[in-house]
């Protein structure tokens, strides 16, 4: 984040965010990407320790009433340790904890949020399942209304810190009638690990290794009702504030991914030299750091704008679009950045002597997890028609329209 936008408050967090990043040991990030630790618990605990998980959260709960301007910070700054830390780091406390906090009780903040937030404890989300994740409300784990409890049955798959954690928020439909729309069949519940949930690591990840990323199976869980978020059959509300920090904090978690390799890039060329000359000199390659370096502002300067937008209360159709549309312009404009720091450091950027093949692995999944581009750009695309053929155009202040010459020749605007 810019750090002229930044209140003075909100550098000194910054700031210690920086210090847990150089807390890290290099063997770590080292053993992560090798799979020889398959989820970091002790990165969490650290970054617990220092109170730096969820810092957005009421301080009854073990937050620090910070906003989400600060949290973009930190969130950079993780996110540069390696992809895979911002993305444990982002889903216990920016995911699970703020569905607990916006819509449990205080009953589960107690139980749930406090631990978690003193990194004493670990969560992961559960809404993907092996038949899909773009069409998240067709899920079909269920939970069974058992009189004094629910019944889950059914898996999750591909889910960050599912190695892990100790407790896991998990989608699971509750309403069975098939007339149902499909947005009112979901309930969201806190799910301990317990009898009938076993954890399968099993996936060859080509990136992000070492978050433990696992299939998740609950056969018969018992799950107690009062570990309901929200409604029952109200996951959608659960879902639409938790999108938010979903989406809006993997862009952000993923400008700080994408900045190491452009700094890489740029020392090296301005080293490196061909034909006699450092290589900077040439605009073929300058030009593509440029690219790079204006790309990683324009994403920052969204991350931004729509961090403001979410603070300042705008209406949910401008904040799903907005957030929609700032994760899939920053993560495929970083997967870009991060292209351009590979081609103009040539052929060792490919290998294993700098860290830029880790990176352009790990990023790759910015544009697929918590919601691909496609559906970014579904959902943008709904939500603009809305906003624009709804009020705006009702409350626009010149028709531009009408300014052509032949603007009211109504048998030349032909619609069917
Ligand atoms: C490493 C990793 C970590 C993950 N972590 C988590 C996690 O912690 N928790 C969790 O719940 N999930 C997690 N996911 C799952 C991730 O969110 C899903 O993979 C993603 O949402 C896409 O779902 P899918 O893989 O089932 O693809 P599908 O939904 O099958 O989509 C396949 C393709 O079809 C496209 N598509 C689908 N529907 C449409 C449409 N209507 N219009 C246009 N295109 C469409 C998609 O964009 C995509 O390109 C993770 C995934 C990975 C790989």
């Amino acid at each position: 984040m810019f750090e002229y936008l930044l209140t003075k408050e909100q550098l000194a967090i910054r700031d210690e965010a920086r210090e847990l990043v150089k807390w890290v040991p290099r063997q770590m990030i080292l053993d992560m990407d090798q799979d020889r630790i398959r989820f970091p618990k002790e990165f969490l605990a650290e970054a617990g320790r220092r109170n730096l998980l969820g810092c957005r959260y009421p301080r009854q709960w073990g937050g620090r009433e910070m906003d989400w301007v600060t949290t973009a910070a930190i969130l950079e700054e993780i996110g540069t340790l390696g992809y895979e830390f911002a993305c444990v780091f982002g889903v216990g406390a920016e995911l699970v904890c703020d569905a607990i906090i916006l819509h449990g009780t205080d009953h589960l903040k107690e139980k749930y949020v406090r631990p978690l937030l003193r990194g004493e404890i670990f969560a992961a989300e559960c809404l993907t399942e092996p038949r899909g994740g773009s069409d998240f409300f067709g899920a079909t784990t269920k939970a069974e209304d058992r009189g004094d409890h629910y019944l889950l049955n059914g898996q999750k798959r591909f889910i960050v810190g599912g190695e892990g954690a100790d407790y896991f928020l998990v989608y699971a439909r509750t309403n069975f009638d098939p007339a149902a729309k499909p947005q009112d069949c979901l309930t969201a519940f806190v799910v301990d690990r317990g009898p009938g949930v076993e954890t399968k690591y099993l996936y060859g990840l080509m990136g992000c290794r070492g978050g433990g990323t696992a299939r998740i199976v609950f056969k018969n869980v018992m799950v107690p009702k009062e570990n309901v978020v929200g409604q029952v059959n109200g996951a959608y509300a659960v879902f639409n504030t938790m999108m938010i920090p979903e989406r809006l904090g993997t862009a952000m978690m993923t400008i700080g991914a994408a900045r190491p390799a452009i700094e890489i890039a740029t020392k090296y060329t301005a080293r490196r030299k061909a034909f006699g000359k450092i290589i900077a000199t040439f605009e073929g390659v300058s030009f593509q750091v440029a690219e790079a370096v204006m790309l990683l502002d324009a994403c920052r300067s969204m991350a931004y704008t729509t961090a403001r937008a979410v603070e300042t209360g705008q209406e949910m159709l401008r904040i799903r679009r907005l957030v929609s549309e700032t994760k899939k312009f920053i993560t495929e404009s970083c997967q870009k950045v991060v292209h351009n720091a590979m081609q103009v450091v040539g052929g060792i950027g490919y290998t294993n002597v700098f860290p830029l093949e880790r990176i352009y692995r790990d990023i790759r999944l910015a544009s697929i997890w918590t919601g691909t581009s496609e559906v970014m750009s579904m959902i943008t695309a709904h939500e603009w028609y809305r906003e624009f053929l709804g009020k705006e155009i009702r409350t626009r202040p010149r028709d531009h329209e009408a300014d052509a010459e032949e603007a009211f020749a109504a048998e030349e605007k032909i619609y069917e």
